[in-house]
C-alpha cells in the first residue's frame, strides 16, 4: 500500500511491559478485559488508513503510512504512548496501570518487506525494554530518541544566541579560612521558550558536537566580562570573575587574541579574570595548549584545572601546565570525610597541588563536615551549596554585603 503511495510507513511493534505479572495476580479475565479495551484506545489513536493488528498475547502492530520526516514518527509514537497514561478500570473495580514498550522500523530504509520491517520492529523493541520498561526505540540508531531529542536542541540552540535565551548565573569561591569571598564562576543557562530550562550538563555537549560552543564561550565571556565592570564600577568586591573554557575554545588559534580583544573592549583588568579549563585541553596538540595558556597567564589571567581528577591527568602535563589553581572534582567531595576513598583521594589532591606551587579549590561542598574536612587538610577555596547556590548578579551583590 505504501508502496503505491510513494510515501513512507513506519511499523509499531508494542508490547505489554509485564502483563503475565497482572494475569498472575488478578487472573486471565481482568488481563483479556484490558487487552480488549488497550485494541480500542490504541485504535483511536490511529486515523482509519492505518492499521492495528494484535499478533500475539499482549502484543500489537500498528502500521502508520505518509511519514514523512521524523517528527511524524515521533508524533505517532508520543499519541501511542499517552494511551498508557489513563489507568484501566476492570469489572473487580481496579485501577490498574499499565506500560508498553514500543519498537519503529521505517519503510522503505529499515526494509523493503514485511517480514523485514516486522523483525526489525520487534528488535527496536526488545533494545527500548532492555534500557528500562514503558521506553520506546527506532530500529535505525541515527533515528533513536536521543537523537531526535538532539535534533531538537541542535536546531532551538542556534537560535537561543540571538533570542537572549541565555544568560549567566554565578557562584561564589570562598576562601576556607577567612571565609570571604574570593570570586564568582560564571554558569551558563538556559530557557528556551518551547524546550524550557534546560541543564548546561545537557546543552554544552551538543554545542560542541555542533561546533556552536565556541561563539557561545566568546558571549559568556564577554557577558561575565561586563559584569566584572559594571561591579568594579559599582565598588562591589568580587574577586576574579571566573569562566569556564571548553577544550574546541582553546584549540582555535584565535582564542588568545579574542580574549585579548574582550578584555580590551569591555575595559576589564585581566587580573579580574579567572578562566577554567578542563584537562581535557591537553589531548589534541598539548604543546599549543601549553603556548597559549603562557600568553593568558602572561597577560595576568588567572587559570584553573577545572574537573581535575575525572580526566586525562598525566602529571607529566600537569607539571608542564603554565597554571595557578586545582579545582578538585565534586564526585570526590562527595561524602567526605566519610567515604574513605574519597577522602584519601582529595588528601592527595591537596598534597599534589601544593607541592606544584598550586592553589586547591574544593567544588560541591555541601556540608559543614565537608568544609571542616577540607580545611583542615589545608585546602584553600571551596565553592558549593553550602556557602551559596549560583546566583543572579543583583542577588550575588546581596551575597557580597552580607
Ligand atoms: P563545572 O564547571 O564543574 O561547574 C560546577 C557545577 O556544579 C555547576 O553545575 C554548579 O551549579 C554545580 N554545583 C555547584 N555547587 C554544587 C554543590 O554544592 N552540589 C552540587 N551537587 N552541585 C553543585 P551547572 O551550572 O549545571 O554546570 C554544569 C557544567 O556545565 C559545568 O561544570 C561546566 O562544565 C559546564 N558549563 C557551565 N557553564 C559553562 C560555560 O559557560 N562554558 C562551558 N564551556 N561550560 C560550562
Ligand atoms: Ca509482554
Ligand atoms: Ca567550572
Ligand atoms: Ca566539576
Amino acid at each position: 500500500h505504501a508502496k503505491r503511495l510513494n510515501a513512507q510507513l513506519a511499523t509499531v511493534f508494542i508490547d505489554v511491559d509485564l502483563f503475565k505479572h497482572i494475569n498472575d495476580s488478578f487472573g486471565h479475565s481482568i488481563g483479556d478485559e484490558m487487552l480488549v479495551e488497550l485494541a480500542k484506545r490504541l485504535r483511536s489513536q490511529l486515523r482509519e488508513q492505518d492499521v492495528l493488528s494484535r499478533i500475539g498475547g499482549d502484543e500489537f502492530v500498528a502500521l502508520v503510512s505518509g511519514i514523512q520526516q521524523l517528527e511524524d514518527a515521533n508524533l505517532v509514537i508520543e499519541q501511542l504512548r499517552q494511551v498508557f497514561e489513563q489507568p484501566f478500570v476492570v469489572s473487580t473495580g481496579d485501577h490498574l496501570r499499565l506500560t508498553a514498550s514500543m519498537g519503529v522500523s521505517i519503510y522503505p530504509s529499515d526494509g523493503a518487506n514485511a517480514d523485514t520491517l516486522l523483525r526489525n520492529a520487534d528488535a527496536a523493541m526488545y533494545r527500548a525494554k532492555s534500557e528500562g520498561r514503558n521506553n520506546y526505540a527506532f530500529y535505525t540508531e541515527s533515528l533513536t530518541k536521543e537523537s531526535i531529542e538532539h535534533l531538537k536542541l541542535q536546531s532551538a540552540l542556534y537560535g537561543a544566541l540571538e533570542q537572549n535565551a541565555l544568560y549567566l548565573m554565578y557562584q561564589p569561591k570562598l576562601d576556607l579560612v577567612s571565609r570571604k569571598t574570593i570570586g564568582v564562576e560564571a554558569l551558563l543557562r538556559w530557557n528556551d521558550p518551547v524546550l524550557g530550562q534546560i541543564s548546561p550538563g545537557v546543552f554544552i555537549p551538543v554545542a560542541e558536537k555542533i561546533g556552536l560552543i565556541y561563539d557561545i564561550g566568546l558571549w559568556v565571556l564577554e557577558t561575565a566580562c561586563l559584569q566584572g565592570v559594571r561591579w568594579l564600577a559599582e565598588g562591589k568586591p568580587f574577586g576574579r570573575i571566573a569562566v569556564n573554557v571548553a577544550g574546541q575554545q582553546l584549540q582555535r588559534s584565535s582564542f588568545v587574541e579574542d580574549v585579548k580583544r574582550i578584555l580590551a573592549e569591555t575595559g576589564l583588568p585581566a587580573t579580574c579574570l579567572e578562566l577554567e579549563v578542563t584537562e581535557s585541553v591537553m589531548m589534541h596538540n598539548p604543546d599549543t595548549a601549553i603556548r597559549d595558556l603562557k600568553l593568558l597567564g602572561d597577560l595576568g589571567i588567572e587559570l584553573s584545572v577545572d574537573d581535575f581528577g575525572t580526566g586525562y591527568s598525566s602529571l607529566n602535563y600537569l607539571k608542564k601546565l603554565p597554571i595557578h589553581k586545582l579545582k578538585i572534582d565534586q564526585s570526590f567531595v562527595r561524602d567526605i570525610p566519610f567515604d574513605t576513598n574519597n577522602t584519601a583521594i582529595a588528601k592527595a589532591v591537596i598534597a599534589l597541588g601544593h607541592a606544584l606551587k598550586l592553589e586547591i579549590v574544593a567544588e560541591g561542598v555541601e556540608t559543614q563536615e565537608q568544609a571542616e574536612f577540607l580545611t583542615q587538610n589545608l585546602c584553600d577555596q571551596a565553592q558549593g551549596y553550602l556557602f551559596s547556590r549560583p546566583l543572579l548578579p543583583a542577588d550575588v551583590e546581596a551575597f557580597l554585603a552580607k
